[in-house]
């Protein structure tokens, strides 16, 4: 059913590809670009978006799970999909939609070669992560000969990329540590094209590993966050086009006199009478409960307006006293990179996690 909800996620194409080709100015001709759409593109919309980004010719899509590129094959994306936490669970989804596993362990890597034989599948892409010191996913360096053996004239599939990711990639006080896991990754990639040659495209740099680290662009880079219209410095986020604008409405004005509580728990007393507005977004949508109690705002014609009292599930409510407004007038929650970015400073969090919990229920619209 069509979502007819009047709080809404505009979401502006033209700046998404906007970012997407700033990102393409910034690594060397020939540097391949995958775009991480997961978690519904940072809680955006991840078929329109996937869409827009394949008639820019981005290279490949990254998603997290195997049914997030399944959603996107049955949307008509014919574009290289790596799917980066891949489940053992999961592989015969990959097969039915040619989804690409990243395999990061023995035990993944010994279940996809079983699955493969079984399935007598011919050079099936495959992707390699190997651990650098993120200590996340991924083969550990010792681990390297284990996985030559392995692979070594395997018919069945084909060492599509071999990959690792950075910690602290935005991080000017972790050089030294990012310098030593780009050092740890060129050796690994060393030694597996000594044993099994030049068959791989290697990537290891997200959004602020293109910014900070042009040593670690190699073939290709993972664009995620800056897509949607974040770098990892005020001064980058400046560079970028903001994307996501979530617009809500006025559904009530009230008067409240002076000694009265609002909203849960009474957290909110008025010293004098007040004008409330009650905006339809609430702590199930994403506005988080941190920014209760005056400390978030939305903006109404251009002014101002300091959330009052604790934040329900599906609405907040807000100070109009000095305001002028009335009921059905539009409220902009943000409409710029900045408040996202105040939003999560006072949610003590960071940008990506604002946007990826603005709910489903948040009808999204396309402006271009
Ligand atoms: C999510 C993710 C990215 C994208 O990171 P951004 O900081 O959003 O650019 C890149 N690579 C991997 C492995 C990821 O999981």
């Amino acid at each position: 059913m069509q979502n007819h909800h009047v709080t809404k996620l505009e979401i502006n194409l033209t700046a998404l590809k906007y970012n997407y080709q700033y990102f393409k100015s910034q690594t060397k001709p020939g540097t391949k670009t995958l775009a991480v759409v997961k978690a519904f593109a940072y809680g955006l919309e991840p078929t329109t978006l996937a869409n827009t980004l394949e008639k820019e010719g981005v290279d490949y899509f990254g998603v997290a799970y195997a049914y997030e590129g399944v959603k996107l094959r049955e949307n008509g994306i014919k574009t290289p999909i790596l799917v980066l936490h891949a489940q053992v669970a999961h592989y015969k989804l990959f097969v039915e939609h040619l989804l690409e596993p990243n395999l990061y362990s023995i035990h993944t890597l010994k279940k996809f070669l079983a699955f493969a034989k079984e399935n007598d599948l011919d050079n099936y892409p495959i992707h390699l992560k190997f651990n650098t010191g993120l200590n996340r996913l991924g083969f550990d360096h010792s681990e390297i000969n284990q996985v030559i053996e392995l692979i070594k004239n395997n018919k069945n599939v084909k060492i599509t990329s071999v990959f690792s990711h950075i910690s602290a990639s935005e991080d000017p006080n972790e050089i030294e540590f990012t310098e030593q896991q780009i050092s740890t990754f060129k050796n690994i990639v060393k030694q597996l094209r000594s044993s099994i040659g030049n068959i791989f495209f290697v990537h290891m740099s997200n959004t602020s590993g293109v910014i900070n680290y042009p040593d670690a662009h190699f073939d290709m880079v993972r664009i995620g966050i800056g897509l949607y219209g974040f770098g990892n410095h005020i001064k980058e986020t400046e560079k970028l086009q903001n994307v996501a604008n979530l617009k809500s409405i006025i559904s009530q004005i009230r008067t409240v006199p002076k000694g009265e509580s609002i909203s849960y728990n009474r957290a909110f007393i008025t010293s004098k009478e007040e004008k409330i507005a009650i905006i339809p977004i609430g702590h199930a949508d994403g506005f988080s409960r941190p920014l209760g109690c005056g400390n978030g705002y939305v903006t109404i014609r251009g002014q101002r307006a300091k959330t009052v009292g604790n934040v329900c599930m599906d609405m907040i409510l807000v100070n109009v006293t000095d305001i002028y407004c009335k009921e059905g007038d539009e409220v902009i929650v943000f409409d710029q990179q900045k408040t996202v970015e105040e939003f999560a400073a006072i949610c003590q969090t960071i940008s990506y996690e604002i946007l990826t919990a603005i709910s489903q229920r948040i009808q999204r619209v396309f402006i271009k």
